[in-house]
């Protein structure tokens, strides 16, 4: 399964979501590749400020050629998880040729929402070619008992694009695990960030079904 985590606006949680989604397919007992695929390469810095054993592998690989390299690399992984940079759009369009699914991560912001306008447009152009290609909006950095948390969903509809019902919530924890390179299970296993991206890949399985 080869999962693109793709948004071309920057900042939105791209990597974040990517390293969390990894370390909970990776505890759960798969075999798990990180490609960050941004030339600006946060996940390989991720990866470099962490002390422990690594949970699972990190490469680099800034190069619009991932999807003709995919089948090769993917070999003895389960997971393959493409953190994209954003802008650079042959990247984005080389990553989402490489993947089965496409996570868009997005903040509850009208300038995120009408921004997801160029990924989606991406998508639509590859869909001719990969009937089989399946995307969904993830909402990040959701601000507790706010109306444009709630609102944001519905703003989401314009798209050809489902959002996924699991959202993650602005949180301290996600910034400070970030930091020592671990992911929000491992520092916390119980915590509701941790029970966020639980939800999250539980419905990225339903999802696939
Ligand atoms: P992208 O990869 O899309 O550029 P990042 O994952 O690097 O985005 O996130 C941008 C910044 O926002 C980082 O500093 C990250 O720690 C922070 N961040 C992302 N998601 C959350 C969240 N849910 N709660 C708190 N901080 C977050
Ligand atoms: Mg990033």
């Amino acid at each position: 399964m080869i999962i693109g985590v793709l948004n071309q606006k920057g900042g939105v949680g791209k990597t974040t979501l990517s390293i969390n989604l990894a370390a909970i397919f990776s505890r759960n007992g798969a075999r798990v590749l990180l490609i960050d695929a941004d030339p600006q390469g946060s996940a390989l810095d991720w990866a470099a400020a962490r002390n422990e054993e690594p949970l699972f592998s990190v490469i680099g690989l800034p190069r619009a050629t991932i999807h003709k390299e995919i089948n090769q690399i993917a070999k003895g992984y389960d997971y393959v998880i493409i953190d994209s940079p954003p802008r650079v759009t042959d990247l984005a369009r080389s990553a989402i040729m490489a993947s089965d699914l496409i996570l868009i991560p997005v903040q509850p912001s009208p300038y995120d929402i009408w921004a997801a306008d160029e990924i989606i447009k991406l998508i639509n152009e590859a869909l001719i070619y990969k009937q089989n290609l399946k995307s969904a909006f993830v909402i990040n950095r959701k601000i507790l008992n706010t109306a444009i948390g709630r609102d944001v969903r519905e703003a989401l509809e314009v798209y050809s694009v489902p959002s996924f019902e699991a959202s993650i919530t602005q949180r301290v924890i996600f910034a400070e695990s970030a930091a020592q390179g671990k992911a929000v299970c491992e520092i916390d296993e119980k915590s509701l960030a941790t029970k966020e991206i639980k939800a999250v890949v539980k419905e990225i399985m339903e999802f696939l079904k």
